[in-house]
């Protein structure tokens, strides 16, 4: 047996033999009801059908033809698919493998299109683990330890965490808002700022819905001082909040949006898309990469898209949603522990604190335990830790969700009433 082993530490001892739809079956022969698909990569659930025939049929056609010297079929349609579900106007693709990589060339395309240095981001804001990327991310000081100095240019606004201060979202918003307008007088002028960068549903950073209300706020400061507004739907977007894109519970509209995980079901693609005015004013011929658009996933890609339409997945990801959030909301008041369970479509976040309404990691990391010992499999969220978040399949059932709310509360119920 070799002593090499897996570089990073997991969050559940469970090793895939193979999966299917919302189900993971481990080597250990036991069933797990899998509520974290990858952080929300697994959209169609695991090993759908049209996508695993996509993909095969793919590998015997061309597997590989870089895209920015030979164009691939997949591509060209997983584009054309991609139009039908973009807002309108954002009519040119850049594509890539991961989200970090497509956070970087939105940044390095808003820097470069406007000619200004700095990114505003949102406290809490998660963008990914490559150096700028994480140099983005405020969604936890591990992200970033260790490997300074950090990109520079990077200016950190308030979120309107309405939970965390004790507001209501109105209130939190109409702060956020006004400390950014002071970020713009005090540190970052207009003219030195090319983007604000945003992510519709905080992920990494507590599964935080942004309130509508502060999207078109940051819509409306973006118009009034020529700054970008770019939205990180890496983890949002495909369908996951019962809309297509995160965004559009608000009426604001990216000037580039980025996508990733749940466009492929698994496969690693990532994509910006923006106006081809703005995408001209960028990079064409310098920006590129060896694997992005793969050929594979893009054809994956394609039926991920295909079956989003077909079986009426954004649909089901807000009933679905409704009905985790309504079997789980009664938590809170029976609980202390339970601070906030909140959402939007499968995208939800218990969060826990302690008597004082400080984060109480420690109770989440039990709960998140107990859950894969219950049969199913979630994980934690929040620069403190202390959310626990469920991010099921988009394919997921009504007894399925059912059996994951009875499994939560069993997995609760087992930590705090032992
Ligand atoms: N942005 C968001 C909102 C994400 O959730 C993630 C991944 N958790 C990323 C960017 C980075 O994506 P990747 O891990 O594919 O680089």
């Amino acid at each position: 047996m070799s002593s090499l082993s897996p570089l990073l530490k997991q969050a559940t001892p469970v090793i895939v033999d193979h999966a299917k739809g919302s189900w993971i079956h481990g080597t250990d022969g036991q069933d797990y009801l899998d509520f974290t698909t990858g952080i929300g990569v697994t959209s169609t659930g695991h090993c759908h059908p049209r996508v695993v025939e996509a993909a095969r049929e793919q590998v015997g056609r061309v597997i590989h033809a870089q895209y920015t010297t030979v164009m691939h079929r997949p591509l060209l349609e997983l584009t054309e698919k991609l139009g039908e579900v973009l807002p309108t106007g954002l009519d040119s693709v850049f594509y890539a493998n991961s989200g970090s990589e497509a956070v970087e060339a939105a940044v390095r395309l808003a820097r470069m299109a406007t000619g200004r240095p700095n990114i505003v981001v949102f406290q809490g804001g998660f963008h990914g683990r490559t150096v700028a990327a994480a140099s983005l991310t405020t969604a936890g000081t591990k992200f970033s330890a260790g490997f300074a100095p950090l990109m520079a240019g990077v200016h950190m606004a308030p979120f309107p965490y309405a939970f965390r201060y004790g507001w209501d979202e109105q209130t939190a918003v109409d702060f956020a808002l006004r400390e950014l307008d002071y970020l713009l007088l005090s540190r970052t002028a207009p003219h030195d700022t090319a983007a604000f960068l945003i992510e519709p549903v905080l992920g990494d950073g507590g599964y935080l819905p942004t309130p509508p209300a502060f999207l078109d706020g940051l819509r409306e400061r973006a118009d009034r001082h020529g700054i970008l507004l770019l939205l990180d739907e890496v983890q949002a977007g495909c369908g996951r909040t019962g809309r297509f894109w995160g965004h559009q519970h608000s009426t604001a509209l990216p000037d580039i949006l980025i996508t990733a995980k749940g466009l492929a079901s698994g496969f690693p693609i990532s994509a910006i898309a923006a106006s081809t005015a703005l995408m001209s004013k960028g990079w064409p011929g310098s920006q590129g990469g060896t694997y992005g658009g793969n050929a594979v996933a893009a054809a994956a890609g394609c039926a991920t898209l295909d079956v989003i339409r077909d079986e009426g997945l954004v649909e089901n990801a807000r009933l679905r949603g409704e009905q985790l959030i309504g079997g789980l909301k009664p938590l809170q008041g029976k609980y202390a522990e339970i601070g906030d369970v909140r959402g939007l479509g499968l995208m939800l976040g218990i969060e826990f604190v302690h008597a004082d309404g400080s984060a109480d990691a420690e109770t989440a990391a039990a709960v998140q335990q107990a859950t894969t010992r219950h049969g199913l499999l979630s994980l934690t969220c929040g620069p403190a830790g202390n959310v626990v978040r469920l991010i099921p399949a988009l394919v997921v059932t009504a007894d399925e969700i059912d059996l994951g709310i009875e499994r939560f509360q069993a997995s609760v119920a087992h930590v705090l009433e032992p």
